[in-house]
């Protein structure tokens, strides 16, 4: 280690530790007060239904503004919480935040909510979600929770309690980042998922990638032999949105359709309802 170094040794690798170990440490305590100083909120980005070109609902997206260090993506916060366990009281926080801001939007909008591992397998869980609906007077039907395969690998017996118990709530459960994780068909069979979101990879790559075209292609139809929604992440120019259309996905989310915006950008988008012709094909 740097300190048993005799002195006048120099060692950078181990400087460039501390220092990155400090700036995490540093990062972790400000974390811990950070719902405390009300510098989380939320963005939302929409899903566009291909069939009538309609908002259907946003995805609720988190985002920390640092007093300091100015905008904190959620790549860089999100495994800090989870090591920490903040990941718990900062969950709770999106759910009631979604949740009192879906309160606000029309009766047929939904709104989608990430979970972390820690938090959806956390014995309280289904009792905050509970609360946050019955204090916020939405109908559970308009929440919808977005969880990753990874979630499902190593307790796949609770995730399915879970999973079946938040279906009984009314709620729905999209499988998010389909495809990058170990992904299984018996997940599909056997859990109760309303949706299936495909990774933005393979909507990148699709017009250049023929087997990315084919798992993409596959995907949707997959999807609906088996009853279950689909959308398509990452949709960011209009020929992916042609090819969308042409294998009849049902729902578009990306930069094309729309960024992520605040809460009050919502109801502003909300009242166009009809996306832009360039859209409607
Ligand atoms: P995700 O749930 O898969 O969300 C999609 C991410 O892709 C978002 O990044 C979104 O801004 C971005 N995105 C949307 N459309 C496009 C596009 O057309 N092109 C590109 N290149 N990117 C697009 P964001 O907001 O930085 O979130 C990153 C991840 O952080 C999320 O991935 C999710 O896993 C996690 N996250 C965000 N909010 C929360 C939260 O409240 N709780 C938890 N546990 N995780 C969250
Ligand atoms: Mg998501
Ligand atoms: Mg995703
Ligand atoms: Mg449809």
């Amino acid at each position: 280690r740097a300190k048993k170094a005799g002195p006048g040794t120099v060692c950078f690798f181990e400087e460039a530790d501390d220092k990155a170990s400090r700036d995490r440490k540093a990062l972790q305590a400000d974390l811990a007060g950070a719902v405390a100083r009300d510098e989380l909120f939320l963005v939302f980005q929409p899903f566009l239904d291909l069939d009538d070109n309609r908002i259907t609902g946003f995805e609720a997206l988190l985002r920390w503004q640092h007093p300091s260090r100015g905008l904190v993506p959620p790549s860089e916060f999100i495994p800090i919480a989870e090591e920490t366990g903040l990941i718990h009281e900062i969950g709770e926080w999106v759910i009631r935040r979604a949740c009192a801001t879906l309160a606000h939007w029309p009766e047929d909008i939904r709104v989608a909510v990430n979970f972390s591992a820690a938090q959806f397998h956390s014995a309280g869980i289904l009792q905050t979600i509970v609360q946050a609906l019955a204090d916020a007077k939405v109908a559970p039907h308009r929440l919808e929770i977005e969880i990753t395969e990874s979630m499902l690998l190593s307790k796949y017996g609770s995730a399915a309690s879970i999973l079946n118990a938040l279906l009984q709530l009314g709620a729905t459960v999209a499988l998010d980042d389909f495809g990058t994780g170990f992904s299984s068909l018996t997940y599909l069979r056997k859990l109760p998922f309303s949706r299936i979101k495909i990774d933005q990879s393979f909507i990148r790559d699709m017009l250049v990638q023929p087997d990315c075209a084919a798992i993409v292609k596959s995907v949707i139809s997959l999807a609906r032999d088996l009853q279950i929604g689909v959308v398509a992440e990452g949709v960011e120019t209009a020929d992916q949105l042609e090819y969308l259309r042409q294998f009849s996905c049902d729902e578009v989310q990306g930069y094309l359709i729309g960024r992520p915006v605040s809460a009050v950008d919502v109801l502003a988008l909300l009242e166009t309802r009809k996306f832009r012709a360039i859209y409607a094909a």
